[in-house]
């Protein structure tokens, strides 16, 4: 049975609130530990060598699948290092063993990080954790306690070894620490007011002894505690792209940080052996590891990719699906019902700042073939394409028989996905002699329902790429009729002044066109108009460096 107790911390400086630190001292609870191999899940070790720097990058040893990789820990000696995935799959490389993983399993949370469980030669043991706080421990490493049956003000975000090796700290992203184990509370941020969210930390351990650890925020800010000393930061110095991880230098005390488009920021004695920033990363770093000597790191992508650096010896790497972990909303535009309701589809709504009807009953061809139905015959293409590809997949509807929805909901559709980017599928009913597709990308507008300010930089890329894949997967011109080169900006439409992800609207063609009507009744343009989409969707999410 475990025994638990709960210290209140009372921060003894004025404004800083209460800190709760929960100490598991012994035993395991059941439903967070598991042991023994998965061989489903196992990486296989060994056997691979490679130039020591980006070496890896787009050759993936195990395909992983939908889940993108969260985390990395490296073996005492540095001869090798795990990679965790978001479903707890584990990946072991070098003299890493596998020990087992999560991968298969039901999770009430995500993992966002792993730790080794301890600076001595031979011990060989992982914590994971989620981000509800849920800890799973295997091999040597001792499982102490979680918070995943508490209450968390904001998500755990990252974890650390105990200088011992037999307890951990786990960081929330508001900076509050929970210390298990051999762990001692030294201080948080919990309470206090951050610029930035915590996105890391590292324990120290120095040679005369003690303990302490950094926090690291989203802005470089760094926060230290006990033992470990502030050597610098990038706090207040303006980032390209955010600060993702860090990792201490064993050698010498210092540490170094990582963005997400492999940056390094090297501080104290902590030497600076080489980065990726500037590089072509398809997905965004979101782990640091560092060997022994202090003379290497290695940093892994969301999507499998380990970079080695300095004297870190590279093992191996996994590959996973190009958009995995991204959500995509797709919007087919109308629906086969509006045509016959039309007091649902004349009900005016706000588009953001003035009035329009929730939706229209759209294009025709001059044989009858409708707007509705290549807009979902695309969408059901492209929503396979993206899923293919790793992606979850939002749609504003599943069927084409409907009424709506509204375009003021289909935004909200969107927006409420958590998706990184949505579009909207339509063709045109324009001039009978013009030809050709139009991406039209919001305008900024402001009203007192929405803001979509922010979208506008992001959507003119996203409009751009998908402008360049449309043209060349179908072969279709730019419009004749309207915008300039296969590009306009609106700022009267609800769909996009409404929308908070970056989001376009695609005409694929003119539907009252005789050549064009001619194409877009084949299944096999449409299919090229869904590859089109879908590649211009992924140029934009991967080069941006998601997560
Ligand atoms: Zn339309």
């Amino acid at each position: 049975m475990a025994r638990r107790i709960l210290v209140v911390v009372v921060a003894l400086l004025a404004g800083v609130a209460l800190v709760a630190v929960l100490i598991g001292t012994s035993g395991p609870a059941p439903r967070s530990r598991v042991q023994g191999p998965e061989p489903g899940s196992r990486g296989t070790a060994g056997g691979t060598t490679a130039p020591a720097v980006a070496a890896g990058h787009g050759t993936p040893a195990h395909p992983v699948g939908d889940h993108v990789v969260v985390g990395m820990a490296a073996t005492a000696d540095g001869g090798g290092y795990w990679l965790v995935a978001s479903d707890g799959g584990i990946f072991a490389f070098g003299d890493a063993p596998y020990l087992g993983s999560m991968g298969g399993k039901p999770l009430n949370a995500p993992i966002v990080g792993m730790a080794g469980s301890g600076p001595s030669a031979g011990v060989s043991g992982y914590w994971l954790v989620a981000s509800d706080g849920g800890i799973f421990a295997f091999g040597t490493a001792g499982f102490q306690g979680s918070m995943g049956d508490r209450p968390l003000n904001e998500p755990i975000v990252a974890i650390a070894p105990s200088p011992e090796g037999r307890g951990y700290w786990l960081v929330a992203s508001d900076g509050g620490i929970f210390a298990f184990g051999d762990a001692s509370f030294l201080g948080s941020m919990g309470g206090k007011s951050l610029n930035a969210p915590i996105v890391a930390m590292a324990g120290f351990r120095p040679s005369a002894g003690g303990s302490g650890y950094w926090l690291v925020a989203s802005d470089g800010r760094i926060f230290a505690f006990g033992t470990a000393r502030f050597q610098g930061s990038t706090g207040g110095r303006p980032l390209a792209h955010p600060v993702v991880s860090m990792a201490a230098d064993p050698a010498s005390g210092g540490y170094r940080l990582v963005a997400a488009d492999g940056g390094i920021f090297a501080f104290g004695d902590a030497p600076f052996e080489g980065s990726m920033g500037g590089g072509v990363l398809n997905r965004a770093v979101v782990g640091m590891g560092a060997t022994p000597s202090g003379r290497g790191y290695w940093l892994v992508g969301a999507d499998g990719a380990v970079y080695a650096l300095g004297d870190a010896p590279y093992e191996g790497s996994v590959g996973v699906l190009p958009l995995a972990g991204l959500t995509v909303a797709v919007d087919p535009g109308h629906d086969g019902g509006n045509g016959g309701d039309p007091a649902a589809i004349n009900r005016p709504i706000d588009g953001g700042g003035f009035t329009e009807s929730c939706d229209t009953a759209g294009a025709t061809t001059a044989d009858g073939y409708t707007e509705h139905g290549f807009n979902f015959d695309v969408a059901i293409r492209l929503e396979a394409l993206l899923r293919a590809e790793g992606a979850t997949v939002v749609s504003t509807r599943t069927t084409d028989t409907g009424v709506g929805p509204c375009v003021d909901v289909r935004a909200a559709i969107g927006n409420g996905s958590g998706a990184a980017v949505a579009v909207s599928v339509h063709a045109d009913g324009g001039p009978v002699g013009g030809r050709g597709y139009t991406v039209i990308m919001p305008a900024p507008v402001v009203s007192p329902i929405s803001d979509n300010r922010s979208i506008v930089a992001p959507s003119a890329l996203l409009g751009t790429d998908v402008r360049d894949s449309f043209g060349s997967d179908t072969g279709e011109p730019t419009s004749s009729y309207d915008g300039q080169d296969g590009l306009i900006t609106r700022d009267d439409l609800g769909g996009l002044n409404l929308s908070t992800v970056p989001k376009v609207l695609i005409e694929c063609a003119n539907m009252a066109n005789s050549t064009d009507a001619g194409l877009i009744e084949t299944p096999q343009w449409r299919q090229g108009a869904a590859r089109g989409i879908a590649d211009g969707i992924r140029s934009f999410l991967t080069a941006g460096l998601k997560v």
